[in-house]
């Protein structure tokens, strides 16, 4: 029984990176209210907050000086500069819910996502990757939340991380936001599967539901 007692359920921690235009953003949320099991890890990041954003839900906006006290408390699981701004995962979002059995979704750079697998290699890590660079551009111009510059330096950057997707357990491509979304669900219902995770106890008897 892989040294763990019947019953006790893990917590799943889901990597999902991807260059930005991807649609990691989307697929998260879709994930999210699919599937209540999954919490999203709200990051550190020292970048401003867009117009759409509010502090604490996509991210807790901190200045240069907090984010260097949680590094030196330890607090991250993982940081990272990111398109010029500093961005960090706090251990407080992941740690006691993946013990109490939560699952928790990273929306993290590659860096980050190298940097997890290390540290948790237990971890399900998913690369999400366009059809092509101009769909990447494409998305980002529609996107509308970036300058042109802004726009250029994140193509520019996505063939980096695209060239360690292969660090990635599974490569799911983004061609049509229904297909991904399923394939998407098909990974995370495999992988919540898995004896490592969750081994049940089987009742001698049918369990009778005419009582409720
Ligand atoms: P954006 O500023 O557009 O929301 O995100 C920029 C990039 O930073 C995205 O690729 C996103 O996945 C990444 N990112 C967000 N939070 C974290 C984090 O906590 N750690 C790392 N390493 N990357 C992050």
């Amino acid at each position: 029984m892989n040294g763990r007692m019947a019953e006790e359920r893990k917590g799943m921690l889901l990597v999902v990176s991807g260059p930005a235009g991807a649609g990691k953003g989307t697929l998260i949320e879709r994930l999210m209210q699919s599937d209540p099991t999954f919490v999203f890890s709200v990051s550190c990041t020292t970048r401003e907050m867009r117009y759409y954003e509010t502090n604490g839900v996509q991210y807790y906006f901190i200045n240069d000086e907090q984010f260097d006290k949680y590094i030196q408390e330890n607090a991250f699981l993982e940081y990272a500069t990111v398109h010029g701004h500093r961005y960090g995962t706090l251990l407080s979002e992941v740690k006691e819910r993946l013990a109490k059995g939560i699952n928790v979704i990273l929306d993290i750079d590659v860096q980050g996502g190298l940097a997890v697998m290390k540290k948790a290699p237990d971890c399900v890590s998913v690369f999400i990757y366009p059809p092509s660079y101009q769909d990447l551009l494409d998305h980002l111009h529609k996107r509308n939340s970036e300058g042109e510059e802004e726009i250029q330096r994140r193509v520019h950057n996505a063939r980096g991380e695209i060239q360690k997707m292969g660090e990635y357990q599974y490569l799911l491509l983004n061609d049509d936001l229904e297909t991904a979304f399923d394939h998407l669900k098909c990974i995370v219902t495999a992988e919540k599967m898995k004896s490592s995770r969750f081994i049940p106890t089987i009742p001698e008897k049918r369990p009778d539901h005419s009582k409720n």
